[in-house]
């Protein structure tokens, strides 16, 4: 039998609480798979803890509990093969956004020349609109849009297996939200690639996703147990969800 992409089982992440306190239990008993391939979404309230099941799954995190099967092997530590775009950017400071993509370029094909390397590179940016002297520029001197644009460019440049993105076009006018959006719908339905992203925008998870998983309960009802309900949303490789009207 054929197993899924992705296995998450009895997944469970406590934080120590204040001193002598009670440690916060984000989630408890979290199951979920997901399959090769498949675009999911993973909505739920602010602090129900969707930051720190994708950190888990970027191998940037250790679960209290249970595991993560990718590939039939065991997630421990970060992987070119996981491409994460963060909440929060985490762009490398001193470098052009540039040598930001460029860096991870290099890292997954170490045997690429510079020109290689570079022209990759631009190509990406591109994709997101960064071009025309924006990509000179270092972190501080972009917009929070652009520096979103960046951290996009730079995760999909390195065409990993799984691609995980926290809340990814948050920072977005609703334009350029729209042709990003295009832009990774196009990515996804000519690659292998699988999809795993945080929104709290439930429009754009129906816009996108094949799958809706619903994430429950959380810290603040110190439920010690996390639902993840799954919504069904068959939907077909290169659909359209844009008309530009061109
Ligand atoms: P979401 O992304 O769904 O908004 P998070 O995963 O960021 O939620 O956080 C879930 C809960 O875990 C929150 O209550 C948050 O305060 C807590 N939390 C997250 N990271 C840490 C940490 N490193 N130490 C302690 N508590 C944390
Ligand atoms: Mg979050």
């Amino acid at each position: 039998m054929s197993r899924s992409f992705i296995e998450v089982s009895q997944l469970a992440k406590r934080f120590p609480g204040p001193k002598d306190g009670q440690p916060l239990t984000v989630f408890e008993n979290a199951d979920f798979t997901i399959k090769r391939g498949e675009f999911v979404c993973i909505i739920g309230h602010s602090g129900c803890g969707k930051s720190t099941i994708m950190n888990i799954l970027a191998g940037l995190d250790e679960p209290t509990e249970g595991g993560i099967i990718m590939d039939g092997k065991e997630i421990s530590g970060p992987s070119l093969e996981r491409g994460v775009v963060f909440q929060n950017y985490s762009l490398l400071p001193w470098l052009s956004a540039l040598k930001n993509v460029m860096f991870g370029v290099r890292a997954r094909h170490p045997q690429w020349t510079r020109a290689q390397v570079y022209e990759h590179s631009q190509k990406f940016l591109g994709l997101v609109g960064l071009t025309g002297g924006a990509e000179h520029r270092k972190p501080a001197q972009l917009s929070g849009g652009m520096r979103q644009r960046v951290s996009i460019a730079r995760a999909f440049a390195i065409q990993p297996k799984l691609l995980l993105l926290d809340e990814p076009f948050g920072a977005l006018d609703a334009l350029t939200r729209g042709t990003i959006q295009d832009e990774l719908t196009r990515i996804w339905s000519s690659s292998e690639q699988t999809v795993f992203m945080i929104t709290h925008d439930v429009d754009e998870a129906i816009l996108l996703a094949d799958r809706i998983l619903l994430m429950t309960n959380g810290p603040y009802a110190r439920i010690a147990e996390s639902v993840v309900v799954d919504i069904p949303r068959p939907r077909q490789r290169g659909e359209i969800i844009h008309d530009p009207g061109y």
